[in-house]
């Protein structure tokens, strides 16, 4: 019976731990919250943490935890958007706004500030040039020149703890990534979810994240002490989100972010969706499960279930190597939905995102079980397949395209795939043959589309 009813206690306290719970406010909190509050804030753009949307709402992953804590306490804020980090801080300073919702303990900040315990919290990363091996250790940067954002926090704690690195000041994270790329700096180190955003967003194609520091942004909200019953009140808001809740919220902005443009950069990016998910992990003890679900989003795409660019390009080096080593046949496909945007435009996202679960299924069906199919951009699809030689993997594709075209898609629409196709020349680099298929597809866009080249 005892050991039912610890076990009983033991499953309650597991519950709680998955669920939100309802603040509990004191009767001083609570008569402060009834006098309806409004705090005032500043904050710049910052993405994909805090940006002005097209239709002028304050938006981002902290606009959405601000969200939280009015619904949970009825504790208003009002923006007074700034546009240099500079100038949020002189609007502190002269008590024209109330309230900084995303600062840091690692921020050398001269002000008074009341500090609330920490919402999120994520690693700051090291970017540096595709062709750069994994970086573990921060020691590593060394002797190096590294960018970093002038008065941000990764170069207070750089500065600070490795002087023998050469930090370059930019204005920004896009800016950083922009002198890293024509090499005029080895490294950027910068906040893991803007690093991932301007990753995302502004093209800069030959970078990639090749590791992280020992530090964290822990975000905290940094409040005036004249009004010290609104850090009680928000630290109860925090501790009232459960662990499901936090990962809705920035789940939530990694899946914004594919819906408000390009999408074919963000499925390279295994390795970042890894680490942003292992923020989670300083929240209990929950490392392990942790570490299952990030192995697995890093290797399997949400919307598809087909593996993630990051693994394809594991198992693309995989069988580069096994076909050099056997002198073994290896062929590729790559194959782009014909027209999608008008299927969106048509329909919306979410038929489109049901007609890419779709291509999944059908793709799935119709390779051998030796390939292995991926999700490598937005609408297109890479199939690797070993053994294969030309004739066989142009076979290949034309079942795929076949399957396609007579499948008969939501509201009986037909949609179709133009695919390139190119097998391995013994001696050439992986990102040789990519090329060369990338330009196959390119080719039967243009020569039509619904065709093979190859
Ligand atoms: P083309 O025949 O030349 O390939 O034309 P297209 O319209 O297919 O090509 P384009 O590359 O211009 O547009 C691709 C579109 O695919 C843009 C984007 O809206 C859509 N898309 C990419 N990923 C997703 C996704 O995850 N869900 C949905 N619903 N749409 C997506
Ligand atoms: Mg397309
Ligand atoms: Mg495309």
């Amino acid at each position: 019976m005892l050991k039912k009813l610890i076990l009983l206690s033991l499953l309650l306290i597991t519950l709680q731990a998955e669920n939100s719970e309802v603040p509990v406010f004191t009767a001083q909190e609570q008569a402060w919250l009834d006098e309806s509050p409004t705090l005032r804030f500043s904050e710049v753009d910052w993405r994909p943490l805090t940006f002005i949307s097209d239709d002028d709402e304050f938006s981002g992953m902290i606009a959405d935890y601000m969200r939280l804590i009015t619904d949970r306490s009825g504790l208003a804020f009002e923006l007074v958007p700034s546009v240099q980090w500079s100038e949020a801080l002189d609007k502190y300073d002269a008590d024209e706004i109330d309230l900084l919702p995303a600062i840091s303990d690692l921020d050398k900040m001269d002000r008074p500030f009341l500090m609330t315990d920490s919402y999120v919290s994520f690693p700051f990363v090291i970017v540096a040039d595709k062709g750069v091996t994994f970086i573990s250790e921060t020691s590593e940067l060394n002797g190096s020149r590294v960018a970093v954002g002038k008065g941000y926090t990764s170069q207070h704690f750089l500065q600070q703890h490795y002087p023998e690195i050469t930090l370059v000041e930019v204005n920004d994270v896009d800016a950083g990534l922009k002198i890293l790329e024509r090499g005029k700096v080895d490294f950027f180190v910068g906040h893991l979810a803007t690093v991932i955003y301007a990753l995302e967003h502004n093209g800069h194609s030959s970078l990639k994240i090749a590791g992280k520091t020992e530090f964290s942004f822990k975000h905290r909200i940094g409040i005036d002490p004249q009004f010290p019953h609104a850090v009680t009140v928000i630290n109860k808001v925090f501790k009232s989100i459960s662990d499901k809740e936090h990962n809705s919220i920035s789940e939530g902005w990694i899946t914004t972010y594919r819906a408000e443009s390009d999408y074919s950069l963000l499925w390279g990016l295994g390795l970042p969706l890894l680490i942003i998910f292992s923020f989670f992990a300083y929240r209990h003890n929950a490392l392990h499960r942790y570490n299952m679900m990030l192995k697995k989003i890093s290797e399997v795409d949400k919307l598809t279930q087909m593996y993630t660019r990051l693994k394809i390009d594991n198992l693309l080096d995989e069988e580069h190597y096994k076909s050099n080593r056997y002198k073994a046949p290896l062929s590729v496909i790559l194959f782009d939905i014909d027209d999608f945007k008008s299927v969106n435009d048509m329909h919306g996202h979410q038929v489109g995102d049901q007609v890419l679960q779709e291509f999944a299924k059908i793709t799935d069906q119709t390779i051998r079980k030796s390939d292995s199919a991926g999700r490598w951009g937005g609408e297109e699809f890479l199939v690797i397949s070993p053994h294969t030689n030309k004739d066989e993997a142009y076979i290949l594709a034309e079942h795929l395209r076949e399957a396609i075209e007579a499948h008969s898609f939501l509201h009986n629409q037909q949609i179709t795939a133009s695919f390139g196709v190119a097998t391995y020349i013994e001696g050439e680099e992986i990102t040789t043959l990519i090329g060369r298929v990338d330009k196959a597809l390119y080719a039967a866009k243009r020569n039509g589309k619904n065709i093979i080249i190859s």
